[in-house]
Formats: structure tokens, sequence, C-alpha cells
């Protein structure tokens, strides 16, 4: 079994996951059976209950585990499925140790941070070295070399490698090489001092991954060599990419990686096949058609809150030969204003998301969507505000609301499951995970998945209530999809609209670059066929052209990292 221990050194935000991701990106295209698992020094058990502001978005896994948004990236990037076992925290660390004290499992010791902490990360990694199911397991360290709260984590990581044998680790270190402008430099020193820092606690990276925005040159690699005590070969550039995330694999191929990694590992393997990856990538860069997406959403500021979603979209608009133009809407500023946001948009999507601030905008976006026949794609939020806006304008239900924004309200659409009226707790407390759905025949959700039995992933505590269904079915308001004993809905769409579709679920955890999400790629398909529709339209009308439609790239586009 061989390890990779990926840490990053002098500030956060350099990409560490994207890197350990790529790594893993290689070493598959090797024909190497990877995994890669996240630590996070932080004292919550799971990010589950922190904000989009503090952490991005909380990607979740087959069986539940609410983890960090690198996870997202590890199972995009590879083929590997990951469970919680694949991302640890300090606060499940301790919340180990305390609860074995208590159990009486270290009677009679004083209980400490070496060897009792240390022995808790230590078998996090043991588990996952499967050698029937793995040869190589990438362990990134969240944080920066030198936090606190990182400590544990790579002491254990010291005594590990002593355990398995220096020739089975590679380390690899993440760090920035910044440009200082007014001296027409690049600046080695805080790379310098972080590895000093890292060596301190024992730890020697053999390779050196310098994240910079102007090339290395022979000089620079050399000094970084020497200082570092990382060999010439091993000084990989990581640039910055000009275009999408998934340039990465390919930038740090061309710069040796996985051949200098298999080298020190001591892994005999063929050359890479990166030829479907490099297609994936020429579709995203150059594609031949763009089409306007609208995301309606309360953290559009924060480039890491829907990440997962803006992949799907890049999946999907890529298997179409499209580029994405995206427009970032703030819900709140769709309370008013609505026509002069959103007449130009070919598609609307809203995602995911908790409490009562900018639900109405978010209403009258699929308001919008739905008499305009535009598009719309709802991803849980999203499905229960197209739930109260058909409920209070269609079938005339004035009330209609979720007991999530309103618990008082005399008609719930949307409420609380029985089993959730006792849940005191907020963490790890949701329908969660994946589970089952079963798609109605002759429905819009089985043309687009062509397949009536699927599994998605969950994260929600509220339900539509089915004792509208009727009422609501009545006016065109289709359930699709349920859980197999009928009594969840999970899909529903609109009979009379070309594309209007909400999920209970999150698609967006199970696109992958040449494998989009069919609702995803269903919806940027219908969003393409509008705008083509409108152009004609157009064109016959006025000879004018689709230009209006054909805008450039958004400034915060986000296939650009
Ligand atoms: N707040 C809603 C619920 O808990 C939707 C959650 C979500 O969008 N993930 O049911």
């Amino acid at each position: 079994m061989k390890y990779i221990f990926v840490t990053g050194g002098v500030v956060s935000s350099l990409g560490k996951g994207l890197t350990a991701a790529s790594l893993g990106t290689l070493l598959e295209a090797r024909h190497l059976r990877v995994v890669l698992q996240k630590f996070d020094p932080y004292l919550n058990v799971d990010p589950g209950t922190m904000n989009p502001f503090q952490h991005g978005e909380v990607y979740v896994l087959n069986d539940g585990a609410e983890t960090d948004l690198d996870l997202g990236h590890y199972e995009r990037f590879t083929n590997c499925v990951l469970t919680r076992s694949n991302n640890l925290t300090s606060g499940q660390v301790y919340e180990t140790v305390i609860l074995k004290e208590r159990r009486g499992d270290y009677l009679g010791k004083t209980v400490q941070v070496i060897p009792h902490v240390t022995d808790v990360i230590k078998d996090r990694i043991r588990e996952l070295s499967d050698e029937s199911k793995y040869d190589v397991v990438i362990t990134e360290i969240g944080g920066t070399t030198g936090d606190i709260e990182g400590l544990p984590f790579l002491e254990a990581i010291r005594q590990f490698i002593l355990e398995v044998g220096p020739e089975n680790v590679v380390n690899m270190h993440v760090t920035l090489v910044p440009y200082i402008k007014a001296a027409h430099e690049l600046k080695t020193k805080p790379t310098q001092q972080s590895v000093a820092k890292l060596r301190e606690i024992g730890l020697q990276p053999q390779v050196l991954i310098c994240r910079t925005e102007r090339p290395l040159d022979r000089d620079m690699r050399c000094k970084l060599s020497m200082f570092c005590s990382v060999s010439e070969k091993a000084v990989v550039e990581e640039r910055d990419v000009e275009h999408t995330i998934y340039e990465v694999p390919l930038t740090l191929h061309a710069e040796g990686l996985d051949k200098l990694v298999c080298d020190l590992l001591h892994l005999e393997t063929s050359e890479p096949d990166l030829a479907d990856w490099r297609k994936f990538v020429e579709r995203v860069v150059s594609p031949s058609k763009h089409v306007k997406i609208a995301v309606v959403g309360k953290y559009m500021d924060v480039r890491d809150a829907y990440k997962s979603i803006y992949e799907s979209l890049t999946h999907a608009a890529a298997s179409e030969d499209c580029g994405i133009d995206l427009k970032l809407i703030d819900a709140e500023s769709l309370e008013h204003g609505i026509d002069a946001q959103l007449k130009d948009i070919a598609g609307i999507l809203v995602p995911g998301g908790f409490g009562v601030r900018g639900i109405e905008g978010k209403i009258n976006g699929a308001r919008y969507a739905r008499e305009h026949k535009i598009p719309y794609l709802g991803l849980c939020l999203g499905m229960q505000v197209a739930t109260i806006e058909f409920a209070r304008n269609v079938c005339g239900i004035k009330g209609a609301n979720s007991t999530e924004f309103d618990k008082e309200t005399p008609e719930p659409v949307i409420s609380l499951l029985e089993e959730q009226h006792g849940v005191r707790n907020k963490g790890a407390s949701m329908r969660l995970g994946t589970w089952p759905t079963q798609i109605v025949k002759g429905t819009l959700a089985e043309k687009i998945y062509g397949d009536t039995e699927v599994t998605e992933r969950h994260r929600h505590r509220y339900e539509f209530n089915m004792k509208y269904r009727d009422r609501m079915y009545a006016k065109g308001f289709v359930i699709s999809g349920t859980s197999p004993d009928g009594t969840l809905a999970e899909l529903v769409e609109l009979r009379d609209h070309p594309y209007f579709v909400g999920c209970q679920y999150h698609p967006e955890f199970k696109s992958k670059p040449n494998k989009p999400h069919p609702l995803f790629r269903g919806f940027i398909q219908a969003c393409l066929k509008r705008q083509l529709d409108r152009a004609t339209h157009a064109g016959a009308d006025q000879e004018k052209s689709c230009e209006p439609m054909l805008l450039a790239t958004d400034a915060r586009h986000p296939m650009v990292p």
C-alpha cells in the first residue's frame, strides 16, 4: 500500500483539494486504484452545521455523511465513491477519544494527544488501507501548516511514516510563490518558512507544488530545491489555470507530477491515458455556442456555496458542446424588478437552501419560469418554492407555504415529516444520503432518466404534503417520482411546460465530467432549444439575430477557479 499526504503552506485557499484530486485523476489514468480522504482540523464534528459563508457547500455522500466540499472534487475527478470514513475532523477525533475514555477503554491511563489522539487519526488512514481495493491512499490535511489545530494530524503522519516505511510514502506540500509587483520578482521565502515549519514537526516534503501566477524559472526551482531540501525535478509549478479547473490534471501532468510520484513510490505503471479528459477540457474551453442561465440563490458572492451545481452545469453544457453564461441573482433582489433581470435568460435554476431569507424572490423566479415557459430546474428548496408558487398562483391556495418559513401556515404544502417532529439536535438529523426514487411511467422525468428507478442523495427536513397532491395534479402539477412506498414526493414537473422540473434531492452530487447528470443535461438541452426557438422566432419576425442570448462570459463565470 502506498500513501500520499498533501499539506498546505503559507495561506489557505491554494486549491489543495483540487491538486489532490487532480493527482488522483492522473494516477487512475495510470490504472492505479486510488482513494482520497480529507482531514479537517476544526472542532465541528462535520461541516453540516456551518453556513456557506464559513465553509462553502456541504457535500453529501451516499451514506449520508455531510462533508467538506473537497470530497466533491475527489468524487468528480476520480472514480472513487466515498463514505464517512473519508472525512475526519478534530471534532470526530476528540469525540471518539472521549467516548472511549468514558467507556473505560483507557482504564488506568492518562489520556493524551500523543498517543491517544494520534492513534485515532492513524486508525483512519489504516481503515482505507485495503490492498484488495486500493493501491494508493491520498490524504489531504486541511488548514495551513503552522495552525495549532493541525498539529496532532501532522504528528500522526510522522508516526505513520515510521510505521509503514518512508519508501511507501510521499509528502506533497502545496505552497504559494507570490509575485511581488514592486520588485518584479517571485518570492520563495514564504515557502522556505513553511517547509521549515513542517520540518520542525518532523516532516520533510518530497514534492513541492508551487502555486504561482508566473512561470518558475530554473533559478527559482534551484533555490526552492536547495532551501527546502526537495530535488529540483520535484519542484512542480502549478500556475493558475486559464479557463477551467479541469485543466489542472493536464498542467500537473505536463510538469511530470504523476511520473515523479510513481517513481518516488516505486510504482511501475503505464503512461497515463488522458484522451477522454482532454476532450472534455476542449469542450469546456471552446464550445461552439453559449446559453444564458440564471441561478437564483442566497450566497451569490460565495464562490464555493453552490460549487457542485456550477460544476454540474459545466458537465452538462460540455456534453452539448455549449458554454454557460451564468447570471448569479440574489434571491432577495427578485422580490421586485423581476422582468429586467430575467427577460433574456434561457433557463432558471433555484438551488437548495435553508431559512426564510430570499424565499419570496425564489418563488417569484419559479413563477416567472412557469409563466414564460422558461426551463426551470429546482433543487430541493428549489422544488419546494416551485410547489408553493403553483399552489398559491395556479390552485388558488392563497396561504400556501412551508412550515419551515411559517410554522402556523394554514396551508402547509411543504411540511415536516412525522418522524422529524421530535428531533431537537440540528447536527446530522435530516433525511440524508442516498434514497431510491420510483419514477412514474410516461412522465418527462422518465424520458430524461431513461429509467424508472433511480437513487439520489438527499439533505433536507421538509417534504411535499401529499394531502395536496390531487388538487395540484388537477391543475397540471405532476408528481413524477416518489419513494418506493409512494409516501414521499421526490420529483415534480408541470404538464404544460417544456421543462419545469423540481427534485427533492441533490442531483448535483452525482454529476461528473463526461458523465453529466440527466436532470442537468435535460435542462441544458431545453435551454438551448428555447434559445434557438426564440432566435428563429425573432429572426423571422424582424430579421433579428440571436445575439442578445450570446452574451460574453460573465466576469464571475464559475468555470474559472
Ligand atoms: N430547507 C429545506 C428542507 O430542509 C430544503 C433543504 C435543501 O434545500 N437542502 O427541507
